[in-house]
């Protein structure tokens, strides 16, 4: 028997997580299936986390209407759903008269797109900004209203709420099949089936594929690599904005960020692969982003690298009558629709920036396409608390902390001062894998990775999770950490 649901959602990436959010407004069943141990784990947690104000986007382009409201309500989100983000500000930096010309024209669209508090400066005001710069800088487009945020922190709060709000999440579940009823779609996983009104694919990187599953081929995604380093929080002091180079010649430029949490974030590279992506970073890659970082701020200490990793860019190119892929790289937010079936495929950058915004509009198109308007619900709550966090508390609020249970007190990541009551409460909301209570509490983030507290971890999770520890993963079936003898 399939079991009945109006609005399936496939992919658990942060754009799936707020289009169940927006969605779950309504008097609406919602199912999502996730084929990951955990959300927010493809593209999602990979990637820059800056949110944007779309200086730099075509006027009259999706892509231009959401990144403005989004980079407006971006604070007001943030607050709804207690997600700590920091408003650092973007410097574009230039080094040369056909840089400055770049910037000019990038000052030009925003103010005729009327983006608020985007700039030019000089050098002199550069310098008092960011004193360890190297010389030479000759203008910067001062994006004020720039935001860093950890995107995880942002996709998990939008499950955590949609979840509340009476949404069904599937994880660890994968859609193979496709298939159109009459005035529904069967959907097959390797678990069960479901029955859907509509369908909303948000696959990431496997867009294309779903969409094929039942539709005529259209776009296909070729994924581009990148890859960055992470410094410790030991240099997070050493810049105070998101920093980005506009090359002077054709070419790659760069961008350095001081984290939500503190650290240096150095990336992303563009590299060519063959293939699907594997998660794997490139060593070309590495000593780039190094000779790079190390051009930009002469003083940044390269044995601070704590961590590198790699992304996926989903690139989407159109493909001609005969299914082959022509060189059209498509620019915009770009939504498929046929019946019922909706696809948001190739989202790349500012994907996070406009998740909560493509959230609305998706859930919008959705509510629309049925013939009878589903209501929107009076008992939704569209408010979410965070974990409370040790460290903070320890300093800005220790009377609160006395008031938690005392295994906030039981310090467990050292580096991050991550307590047990934590750990505990990521595993009530969900965290099943050593790297699901990384993203939900920052414990294993620090300076020694885990090496000190991943075995503590991995005891909590087997114990609470009533699971063999020898089953337990660093993030989904086939990472498991221990060996059994
Ligand atoms: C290098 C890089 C840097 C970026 N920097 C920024 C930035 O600074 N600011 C910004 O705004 N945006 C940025 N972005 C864009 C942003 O990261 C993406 O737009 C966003 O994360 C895409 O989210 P998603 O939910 O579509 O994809 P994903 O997070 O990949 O989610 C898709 C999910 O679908 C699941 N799935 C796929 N197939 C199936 C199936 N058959 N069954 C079940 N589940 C399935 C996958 O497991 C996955 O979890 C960046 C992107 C990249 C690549």
């Amino acid at each position: 028997m399939a079991r009945k649901t109006e609005v399936l959602i496939i992919g658990a990436g942060i754009l799936g997580c707020f289009a169940a959010r927006a969605l779950s407004r309504y008097k609406l069943d919602i199912s999502v299936i996730e084929k990951e141990a955990d959300v927010c784990t493809g593209i999602s947690k990979a990637n820059t986390g800056i949110i944007y104000q779309g200086y730099d986007q075509h006027h009259g382009s999706l892509k231009a209407e959401l990144c403005k409201r989004a980079s407006a309500s971006f604070s007001a989100l943030c607050a709804e759903l207690d997600v700590a983000y920091k408003r650092t500000g973007l410097l574009m930096l230039s080094f040369g008269p056909n840089a400055d010309k770049v910037l000019e024209k990038k000052i030009r669209n925003a103010e005729s797109g009327a983006i608020p508090n985007v700039h030019l400066i000089g050098p002199q005001e550069i310098y008092s900004f960011e004193p360890s710069l190297r010389d030479g800088v000759t203008h910067a487009l001062y994006a004020e209203d720039t935001y860093v945020v950890n995107p995880w922190d942002l996709g998990i709060a939008a499950f955590e709420n949609a979840k509340a709000n009476g949404t069904s999440f599937y994880l660890n579940e994968e859609v193979i099949n496709i298939r159109k009823e009459s005035d529904s779609f069967l959907i097959e996983t390797n678990k069960q089936t479901f029955l859907a009104k509509r369908v909303l694919c948000c696959g990431g990187l496997k867009a294309d594929m779903l969409w094929e599953m039942v539709c005529r081929p259209m776009i296909r995604l070729i994924p581009q690599a990148a890859d960055y380093l992470v410094f410790d929080t030991y240099c997070g002091n050493l810049i105070h904005h998101v920093l980005s180079v506009e090359p002077e010649e054709k070419g790659d430029g760069i961008t350095i960020v001081p984290t939500a949490d503190g650290n240096l974030l150095l990336g992303p590279t563009r590299r060519d692969i063959i293939g699907e992506f594997d998660g794997s970073t490139a060593l070309k890659g590495l000593s780039e982003l190094k000779k790079k970082g190390k051009w930009l701020l002469p003083d940044l200490p390269l044995e601070q690298v704590i961590r590198s990793f790699a992304a996926a860019r989903p690139n989407p190119f159109t493909l001609d009558k005969n299914g082959e892929i022509t060189d059209k790289s498509l620019k915009d937010f770009v939504i498929l629709e046929e019946d019922g079936f909706f696809d948001l495929i190739g989202v790349k950058t500012p994907g996070i920036t406009c998740a909560n915004e493509l959230g609305l509009h998706l859930a919008d198109k959705i509510i629309r396409s049925f013939e009878r308007t589903p209501e929107l619900k009076t008992d939704f709550v569209p408010t979410r608390k965070a974990i409370p966090k040790t460290s903070e508390l320890l300093n800005k609020n220790p009377e609160a902390l006395s008031l938690l249970s005392p295994e906030y007190l039981e310090i467990i990541c050292r580096c991050k001062n991550v307590s047990k009551g934590e750990i505990l409460e990521a595993i009530k909301r969900g965290a099943f894998t050593v790297d699901g209570i990384k993203r939900r509490t920052g414990a294993g983030m620090g300076r020694c990775q885990g090496g000190y507290c991943m075995e503590k971890i991995l005891k909590l999770l087997s114990e609470n999770l009533d699971t063999d520890i020898y089953q337990i993963t660093k993030d989904g079936i086939g990472s498991e950490i221990l060996k059994k003898p």
